[in-house]
């Protein structure tokens, strides 16, 4: 039950200034985050974190976003961690995300509209998708000693 799942704020979402907000969503909501770093993707650790996605149409343009800038990674770890953290996400497409979700408060973008601008859809965030997805991104971008164990004080009285 307890799971942990990959978070990034991406190349937007960091020069937007909102790695402090997006960080404090999951936060608020009782999640631990139990591994954080910034980092630099390149184009071959791209291809290695979207493995799934370079066979498709988009990938020439989520390859040049995703590399545009330095991410936030962090492992966030809870009770069916993988589901709870795409919810405070939201759907993939800004313009459609639920208001209250990440992509739904900062930003409103269409698949569309990116596509025509030969874009990727700037969507602040990176979430793993299901649980294998999330053991696997969670171990590709953080090592065993760079994965931490501790209690939240509401662990204590709560849980
Ligand atoms: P996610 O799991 O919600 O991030 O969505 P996916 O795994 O399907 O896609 C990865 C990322 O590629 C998305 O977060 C978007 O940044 C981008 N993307 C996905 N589909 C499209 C598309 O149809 N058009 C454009 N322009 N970008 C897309
Ligand atoms: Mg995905």
């Amino acid at each position: 039950m307890i799971q942990q799942t990959l978070v990034l704020v991406k190349p937007d979402g960091v020069k937007r200034g909102l790695i402090g907000e997006i960080i404090s969503r999951f936060e608020k909501r009782g999640l631990k985050i139990v591994g954080i770093k910034m980092v630099q993707v390149d184009p071959d650790f791209s291809k290695k974190h979207y493995s799934a996605h370079v066979a498709k149409s988009f990938y020439k343009n989520l390859e040049k976003f995703i590399t545009s800038g330095p991410v936030v990674a962090m492992a966030i770890e809870g009770i069916d961690a993988v589901e709870v953290v795409r919810k405070i996400v939201g759907s993939t497409e800004p313009k459609s995300a639920p208001v209250g979700t990440i992509r739904g408060d900062f930003a409103h973008v269409s698949l569309n509209y990116a596509d025509s601008k030969g874009k990727s859809a700037e969507n602040l965030i990176h979430a793993s998708g299901n649980k294998e997805e999330a053991e696997q991104e969670v171990s590709l971008w953080f090592s065993i000693d760079e994965l931490h164990s501790y209690k939240l004080s509401y662990e204590d009285h709560v849980m």
